[in-house]
């Protein structure tokens, strides 16, 4: 059977689940070797208590294009998060217009008055700017990086915005979409994320995100995915597991993050492999609470720019999709800032204390149900890490590389890299 295999892929994470279905949809057969005991990847719920908790708060944009392209967005029966948010600043929990799809307008409630017309008017053009720019199909954040590329940060200094609002408005949206504060990602995943929440809604899959690759993983024939079954080396296009044995396919592909990538492959294969990380991936901190009632009572963001304790947002997951809580339940989950420092074992206190300011003496009732660290969130998207990603799918001969580290730190940019990986794959074998 395994000479019959035309491509292994190693890692059923959700690049490597849209490269194997691609694969197989032009007839090769496939074999998927995942690590895990499950598929999935980054894109995994657990399930406590009844309640369901993803891996880190994520949510999926339904403008990405890929999305759109790859996945039956019907079926996995999407809860959209409202137009709008809250923002919390000291004990203060203003409502903000839509601040995913009409920038400028929540950023004048944002600010009530306390922003100048300067920056109104700066963010008008960058959205008008980013929209045009995405109708026309420029808007590809996942195309080699440019030399000159520039910071987030960067890129909003030259374009004038002031220091107070860039703290008051950038920092808190896109620093809690990056996993950075420092707004140190590169200005084309700036444009592309802000054009997808201006484009679209962020929403949630019924049941938790884990539906997304499931749904991806259950077109592929039973027998193509083989969980709990690390590879530990490709060497010369052999594929050698964990537990001793060897495997061969007609191509590998590489489907891990780009750690992993850096063990398996031999020294040298990827770019940039020896040269000194700018940053290295980053992390992030869950906390999962059941409570009696939602203490937003909709499907609202809450960002917070309060920086006297450790919430980065909080949702409530069971006020926006079904199947997040039991009933008479609601799932409260707190995303942990990148810069705080408190402990994990805290972490659930911390938040309750900073939370009793927003909405009383009720959230001490809140049960703590989880507190998750995820150690490699997102890839490095700084300028610098950019250029150091393969151009291409292909590495050597028969051996291919894919995943969100190639192309962008998002759903989006997995199944991306996953289909074009596919492509290239197709390709090689049907030319050789
Ligand atoms: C906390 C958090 C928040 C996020 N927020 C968002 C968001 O709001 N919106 C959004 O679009 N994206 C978000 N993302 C990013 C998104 O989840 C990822 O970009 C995407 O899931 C990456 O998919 P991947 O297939 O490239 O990598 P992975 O999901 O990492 O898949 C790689 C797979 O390879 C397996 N593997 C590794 N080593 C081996 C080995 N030696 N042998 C076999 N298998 C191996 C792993 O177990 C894994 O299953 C977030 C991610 C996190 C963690």
């Amino acid at each position: 059977m395994h000479d019959q295999t035309d491509c292994i892929v190693i890692g059923g994470g959700l690049a490597g689940l849209a490269c194997a279905r691609e694969l197989v949809r032009r007839g090769r057969r496939v074999r998927v070797l995942e690590a895990a005991a499950a598929v999935g990847g980054r894109v995994a719920t657990d399930t406590v208590d009844g309640f369901r908790i993803d891996r880190g708060f994520q949510v999926y944009l339904d403008a990405y294009p890929e999305g759109r392209r790859q996945l039956d967005v019907g079926s996995l029966k999407l809860g959209r998060f409202e137009p709008g948010a809250l923002v919390a600043e000291g004990r203060r929990l203003r409502r903000v217009t839509d601040p995913w799809r009409r920038p400028l307008a929540a950023v004048r409630s944002l600010l009530e008055g306390t922003v100048g017309i300067a920056d109104a008017l700066r963010i008008a053009r960058l959205r008008g700017e980013v929209l045009a720019a995405a109708a026309a199909g420029e808007l590809d954040p996942d195309r080699p990086a440019a030399a000159d590329e520039r910071t987030t940060r960067a890129a909003l200094e030259a374009r004038g915005f002031s220091a107070r609002f860039i703290a008051r408005f950038f920092e808190p949206f896109f620093g809690g979409v990056f996993l950075e504060r420092g707004l140190e990602t590169a200005e084309p995943i700036f444009a592309f994320t802000f054009a997808m929440f201006a484009l679209g809604n962020a929403c949630l899959p019924a049941g938790g995100m884990a539906a997304i690759p499931r749904q991806i993983a259950a077109d592929l024939p039973a027998d193509a995915i083989e969980v709990g079954t690390p590879v530990a080396a490709v060497e010369r296009g052999v594929v050698r597991l964990a537990d001793g044995r060897s495997l061969t396919g007609r191509a590998v592909v590489v489907a891990t993050d780009r750690l992993a990538a850096l063990r398996l492959l031999p020294a040298g294969s990827l770019p940039g492999a020896d040269a000194a990380q700018p940053r290295g991936e980053k992390g992030a901190r869950l906390v999962a609470f059941a409570a009696e009632r939602s203490p937003i009572g909709g499907p609202t963001l809450l960002v917070s720019a309060d920086r006297s304790g450790p919430i980065d947002n909080l949702t409530v997951p069971s006020d926006v999709a079904a199947g997040y809580a039991p009933a008479g339940g609601a799932l409260v989950a707190v995303s942990v800032r990148p810069d705080w420092a408190g402990d994990d074992a805290a972490a659930a206190a911390d938040v309750v204390r900073q939370a009793r300011g927003w909405f009383g003496s009720v959230v001490e009732q809140w049960r703590p149900l989880a507190t998750l660290r995820i150690g490699h969130a997102l890839p490095d998207e700084s300028p610098a890490a950019r250029r150091l990603r393969p151009v291409g799918a292909r590495l050597a001969d028969g051996v291919f590389i894919c995943g969100d580290h190639v192309t962008s730190g998002s759903i989006n940019g997995a199944l991306a890299s996953g289909r074009r990986a596919a492509e290239a794959v197709d390709a090689s074998l049907t030319t050789g």
